[in-house]
């Protein structure tokens, strides 16, 4: 973490970390739409190309507001480093191609976010990458499969949409005793609710677009950790290309400064509503880490220090049950989208887990009555009324 960040909270690192001022003297961020910088002289240009001196060429390369925001995110995640990125999915292709090669093989979590476990499949597999995965919450599994050529660790937790959650202390443990390392996916929680970097993960990643902008605004990513294992990602990413844009860059800076207040709300919302929900005849089970109920309460109170805003829950009736819900909603979205202040609802089944067969799906615990909402920050009792309009 950037040093005088240390002893400030998340509140005031939030506003204040990674602000710049320029010679005029702005107290809001500035943004830098420039695609290329000047420099002063022939030898200034050689220095700053090689590396060897600080500053700016080129945007594919950096950029002011970029760096505002990854220090901004760094001081938030108790980062050394954090790296920008296009997307979430720029981000972690970034890490899989700076950090494997042919013949390397990723053990990952089952039930990743739909286009990382494309991602793994369909192409990386291509280049000789191998992909096994094992259930996030069964650690032993973990150390079961690991291989020789295991060098990655991938996982998100809570899990999407069953909220389960991966021991990340354990998991990273397991991985270094292999000599890999442990990437979190934690899109979900974001450093306002998780740091995984403090239990032993080694990068972390991001989709910028959900919580971190929060305000459905740009698409953005980023990659989180020590300066070692961020540079290869920066050297892919500025000879590759997918960088973050300065624009993208200064909606994040500025969904950066209500982070910690927005998870607060979410998760007091989110809370709220998943209590209510397990009182509802209609409503068979109720999935959400703040629960008590929770199969892995515990863990989730060591790790996170709010459940988050994403609350998954099966009603009873099967497919026919849970669509009445999500066609009564007046209020709520329907969309399967994520991480913004409105409240959005979706049915994975047969949507973000449509394309699994009924097989996998069936293994991975999605049925037919799943509903997910991830909770916004509209008042709790006008959430409760719109959902109950559709409840069997
Ligand atoms: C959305 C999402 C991604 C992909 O991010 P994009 O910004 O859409 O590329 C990756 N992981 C998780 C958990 C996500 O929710």
């Amino acid at each position: 973490m950037i040093e005088e960040f240390d002893d400030l909270h998340p509140e005031t690192v939030a506003l204040r970390a990674g602000t710049r001022p320029t010679p005029y003297g702005e107290h809001s961020d500035a943004l830098f739409l420039t695609s290329s910088f000047l420099v002063d002289d022939a030898e200034d240009a050689a220095l700053k190309f090689s590396g060897q001196a600080p500053g700016y060429t080129y945007s594919r390369f950096g950029n002011p507001t970029v760096t505002a925001f990854e220090e901004r995110l760094a001081a938030l995640d108790g980062a050394e480093r954090a790296q920008g990125t296009a997307s979430g999915m720029a981000a972690i292709l970034a890490v899989c191609l700076s950090h494997l090669k042919a013949g390397d093989h990723i053990l990952a979590s089952s039930g990743l976010f739909g286009a990382t476990i494309q991602l793994f499949n369909a192409y990386l597999t291509r280049f000789g990458v191998e992909v096994s995965y094992v259930s996030p919450t069964d650690p032993s599994a973990w150390r079961a499969a690991v291989r020789p050529n295991t060098r990655l660790f991938f996982v998100e937790t809570p899990s999407n949409p069953l909220t389960d959650i991966a021991d990340l202390a354990s998991l990273a443990a397991i991985a270094h005793e292999h000599g890999a390392m442990l990437v979190v996916d934690n899109s979900f929680c974001t450093p306002a609710l998780q740091r995984p970097l403090a239990f032993g993960a080694d990068l972390v990643v991001y989709s910028a677009t959900k919580y971190l902008d929060g305000q459905g605004r740009v698409l953005g990513g980023a990659v989180c950790g020590s300066k070692v294992l961020v540079d290869p990602v920066y050297l892919f990413l500025r000879t590759a290309g997918p960088s973050l844009a300065p624009f993208n860059a200064w909606v994040l800076l500025k969904g950066l400064e209500t982070l910690p207040l927005r998870m607060k709300a979410h998760s007091e919302n989110a809370l709220k509503l998943a209590q209510w929900l397990e009182v509802q005849p209609g409503v068979e089970k109720v999935f959400y880490p703040g629960l008590a109920s929770h199969p892995q309460f515990e863990l989730a109170q060591r790790q996170q220090s709010a459940g988050g805003g994403v609350v998954s829950f099966e009603v009873k009736g099967g497919r026919e049950a849970a669509w009445k819900v999500i066609d009564s909603v007046q209020l709520i979205s329907r969309t399967s989208n994520l991480g913004d202040v409105r409240s959005t609802i979706t049915h994975p089944a047969t949507t973000t887990h449509g394309r699994l067969t009924p097989e996998a799906r069936a293994a991975a615990g999605i049925n037919e009555g799943l509903i997910r909402v991830a909770v916004g920050l509209e008042h709790i009792d006008d959430l409760v009324k719109d959902l109950a309009r559709g409840l069997p």
